[in-house]
């Protein structure tokens, strides 16, 4: 590694992966700095995953006081009452804890923080307000923003940034989208007792997952109150400071409190100055890498939600290390895309690992279905209208279990280890074989003997 420059590694994003990939790489001896101009931890600790999880269990901890009525306990309705403030104070007393956390862990590592905006004047060359630094290396983990569809009106539209922040919650809102953030969303709104519409411009939300579990999903969270309008889209919206008419493709009109927005997000390289160096950007905006991170200037790689993998914090942390690895390691390790697991922290959870039937069958299996659809145990007391769906995908030639997905409590719980199974390569005999743990939910994934289709 050179001397004359002032860093082996500067990384532009303190977020999930440029962070894992500055202490792992300062572990090895390198001398690297992270530039940051927002918040440290990006956006899954500041307005991502970690208050969007609590916000979650905000809004789970109504039914819970609910539930319990079924359990024994007095639980006089008038004597309920939920403040959004407190709960925004806590979560941010929470996030700020996390925010010293990360910048510990830095200084701990020997990671040099510069805060400021960056931009790149040449190939080896950051520069952050009047300083200017150069490296060996430089990474791009400057992460994604959410998008607004450009619409008339689109000025007075929140996103997730601002939502985590509301001064307070209207009576009504309206959530704009059908992906994980939507209905991540317009479970938490709902669940506080705000009188929620989701619109979503196809036919069923949540494109990409598998079509049962899209379609259980929406009639459990048409249960719990949220209007779920699908084939419309926002026209047009106007606003008179406190209300809005948004108006819809279909013709109609919705007079609400809040639009928020959840339709995307898009690579943040605002600034950068990247194409100028010639970094190539994909057609959607992305920074173009090859298998190893690397852009199409040697010296420059980049990693996380702005190359446009998918944009899941553990995604960008695994990212982190084999990239860590090639710059100061032994060279060695690949990111391995497949079979990633995932949850959306709708109510109740979508748990999600490998293929879909469709994607199953596009890739010319020929399969076994598994699926169980049951009440789960909590709600015979409680007396809740909440069901749970499970599902296996498996290759009929092989056994080979290719899919599994969840819809209930604690999905994204339950997931996690099922992901371990089918990682390697678990055949259904095997799941067979395991013994169940009762009464769970999550032996069904290991009791479902009689295919379905
Ligand atoms: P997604 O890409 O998941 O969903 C975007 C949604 O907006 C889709 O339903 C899309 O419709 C719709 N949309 C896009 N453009 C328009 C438009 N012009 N007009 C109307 N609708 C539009 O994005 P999100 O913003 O929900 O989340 C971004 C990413 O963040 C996710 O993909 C995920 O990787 C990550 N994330 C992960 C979470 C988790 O792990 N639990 C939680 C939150 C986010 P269509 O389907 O028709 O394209």
């Amino acid at each position: 590694m050179s001397d004359k420059q002032d860093f082996d590694l500067i990384i532009i994003g303190a977020g999930s992966g440029g962070v894992r990939l500055a202490r792992m790489s300062a572990a090895r001896g390198a001398r690297v700095a992270v530039v940051e101009s927002r918040y440290l931890g990006g956006t899954c600790v500041n307005v991502g995953c970690v208050p969007k999880k609590l916000f979650v269990y905000g809004a789970h901890a109504g039914e819970d006081i609910e539930d319990a009525a079924g359990y024994g306990w007095n639980v006089p309705g008038d004597q309920v009452s939920f403040d959004w403030t407190r709960l925004v104070a806590n979560k941010n007393a929470e996030i700020e804890r996390l925010n010293g956390i990360y910048g510990r862990m830095l200084d701990n590592a020997g990671v040099t923080v510069i805060r400021g905006t960056a931009s790149l004047t040449d190939a080896h060359t950051v520069v952050v307000g009047d300083q200017v630094y150069t490296a060996k290396h430089i990474t791009v983990a400057t992460g994604s923003w959410p998008v607004i569809p450009d619409v008339p009106g689109k000025e007075c539209v929140l996103t997730s940034n601002e939502m985590f922040y509301l001064p307070q919650l209207p009576r009504q809102a309206v959530v704009w989208g059908g992906g994980y953030i939507a209905v991540e969303f317009a479970g938490i709104l709902a669940g506080l007792g705000v009188e929620t519409t989701l619109l979503y411009r196809g036919d069923l939300f949540l494109r990409g997952f598998d079509d049962d579990v899209r379609k259980f999903t929406a009639e459990e969270i048409r249960k719990k109150g949220v209007n779920l309008r699908f084939g419309v889209n926002i026209e047009s919206i106007e606003s008179d400071d406190t209300r809005y008419n948004v108006n819809l493709t279909d013709g109609t009109r919705l007079n609400t409190g809040l639009v928020m927005a959840a339709t995307g997000r898009r690579a943040l390289v605002d600034g950068l100055g990247l194409e100028e160096l010639g970094v190539q950007l994909s057609a959607s905006g992305h920074v173009v890498v090859d298998d190893h991170f690397q852009t199409a200037v040697p010296s420059i790689t980049a990693l996380g939600d702005v190359i446009g993998t998918p944009q899941l914090t553990p995604v960008a942390l695994a990212q982190g290390m084999v990239l860590s690895n090639r710059l100061f390691g032994d060279g060695k390790g690949d990111m391995d895309y497949t079979c990633i697991p995932t949850a959306v922290f709708c109510q109740p959870n979508i748990g999600t690992v490998g293929l879909t039937e469709a994607q199953a069958r596009e890739a010319g299996h020929t399969l076994r279905i598994y699926r169980s659809e049951f009440k789960p145990m909590k709600h015979t007391l409680s007396g809740r209208d909440e069901r749970s769906l499970m599902k296996l995908v498996v290759d009929d030639a092989s056994d080979r279990v290719l899919g599994a997905h969840m819809v209930g409590p604690d999905a994204g719980e339950i997931t996690q280890g099922i992901a371990v199974a089918l990682k390697a390569g678990a055949t259904k005999a095997q799941f067979d074989s395991t013994i169940g743990i009762h009464p769970t939910s999550a032996e069904e994934f290991v009791t479902m003997r009689e295919p379905v289709a």
